[in-house]
């Protein structure tokens, strides 16, 4: 049925059956293979956002997929009241994986940040001795965490919160990469975490300086609080590293042997990529001295952790490191940044080109609500490359970390003869 609908049909069923919490581009996917992806009608396109950095390993990577297809016809869900044979696999190889003591799985990102949030609180209350109820965490402005009640509590943006309170109290909102606004607000003997993006990706690929995580790290150390990582988008090879907090190294994404460039968060928490996209997959990852303010009863969740989502994230995990993804992205990244410079350097319709490895953002010239952006994000379909348009007049380009070099040029080809074109047109 599905295969002899119109990609109108498709976008006309969303329309009509579907909440509007989305606003996509006019483009109805029916396969993806690697770097690809294909609609009904059977157009190819470059997939240039990769399920917001979900599909790092590429659409379908069949070892993903075998892995996902011979555990299903095993066994799926087991839910943490018995003990299954996947999940201590799992957690010995996460745990070794990113060099920590404990993991706890969750299956979307989101949860994976209100598990932080509360390990972190549990922790201020009985380890470092804060008052009930007066713990708080610093965020910072322009954050995005996810959709929680509780996280769209301390978002910036005012369409995610508005109508949506009574808001979460407890959070101290700081700008971004400022050292000086977090020592300040590490003053207050009652904060007990700081949650924070190593590159702010939803706000536009927003890019501190590279001294700010690690900065921030020892500023969190010295005040005992604890320095949490949201790695949900940045994590797993995407800038050009296993972890985004591992800066520049060159460990060959193992960067928990280069001690002088790795700052070891106390928190890190992952998701997207965790599954390759074959399967929500999001942990929480600490030490023993913190983890272990959980005890039975204080925090679950019935999917979380179970057999299916163990298999594929270690599969998917596999592959990164099978792959090289983290050296792949973060050459082809160059490649990227250079070629757009030099573009840029040519036109008046983008302003700069900023990120790291794969996670990448274009900034358009024009003025923060105009449409032109989205605009070149539909041109830039009509030639076969999906991209979308993030905060203000950004477009954010993260295609898979399985693309080859050739490939890489054709889609700056691509995006130059775009955006050429649009500025042509006017
Ligand atoms: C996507 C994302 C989340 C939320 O993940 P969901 O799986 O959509 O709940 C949280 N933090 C960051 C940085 C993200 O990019």
């Amino acid at each position: 049925m599905i295969k002899t609908m119109s990609s109108k049909e498709a976008m006309e069923l969303e329309n009509k059956y579907g909440a509007h919490n989305y606003h996509p581009l006019p483009v109805v996917l029916s396969r993806g293979e690697g770097v690809f992806v294909w609609d009904i009608e059977g157009k190819k396109y470059y997939d240039f956002l990769s399920a917001y950095s979900a599909v790092n390993q590429g659409h379908c990577h069949p070892k993903i997929i075998g892995a996902l297809k011979e555990q299903a016809e095993t066994l799926t869900l087991t839910s943490r009241a018995f003990y299954s044979d996947a999940l201590g696999a799992f957690q010995k190889y996460a745990t070794e994986y990113f060099g920590f003591e404990k993991v706890l799985p969750m299956n979307t990102g989101a949860e994976g940040v209100e598990t932080a949030i509360k390990v972190c609180r549990k922790w201020g209350y009985e380890k470092k001795g804060i008052a009930a109820d007066q713990a708080k965490i610093i965020v910072c402005e322009q954050n995005f965490h996810g959709r929680t009640t509780t996280i769209v509590s301390f978002s910036s943006d005012e369409g995610a919160r508005r109508n949506f309170g009574p808001l979460t109290p407890g959070f101290v909102k700081i700008p971004y990469n400022d050292i000086e606004a977090l020592k300040e607000a590490l003053k207050d003997p009652n904060v007990a975490g700081f949650l924070v993006e190593p590159i702010q990706g939803e706000a536009g690929v927003y890019t501190p300086a590279d001294t700010y995580i690690r900065e921030a790290a020892t500023l969190c150390k010295a005040s005992n609080v604890l320095f949490i990582a949201d790695e949900i988008q940045t994590g797993i090879a995407r800038t050009g590293s296993l972890l985004a907090v591992c800066g520049n190294c060159s460990c060959e994404g193992n960067c928990e042997r280069q001690p002088a460039t790795y700052t070891k968060p106390d928190i890190l928490i992952l998701g997207k990529a965790m599954s390759g996209g074959a399967y929500p997959v999001s942990a929480v990852l600490a030490d023993d001295r913190i983890m272990d303010v959980l005890t039975p009863g204080t925090h679950g969740s019935t999917f979380g952790g179970n057999p299916l989502a163990c298999k594929v994230a270690m599969a998917a995990l596999d592959v990164v490191k099978d792959e090289k993804l983290a050296q792949n992205a973060r050459q082809l990244g160059v490649i990227f940044r250079e070629r757009m410079g030099k573009f840029i350097a040519t036109t008046k319709l983008v302003k700069m080109v900023r990120g790291k490895g794969l996670l990448n953002a274009i900034l358009i010239n024009d003025t923060e609500d105009s449409s032109t952006a989205w605009d070149i994000c539909v041109a830039l379909k009509d030639n076969g490359l999906l991209a979308k348009p993030t905060h203000g007049n950004i477009i954010r380009f993260a295609p898979p970390l399985v693309m080859t070099e050739e490939q890489l040029h054709d889609c700056c080809d691509i995006i130059e003869k775009t955006i050429r074109e649009f500025e042509l047109k006017g």
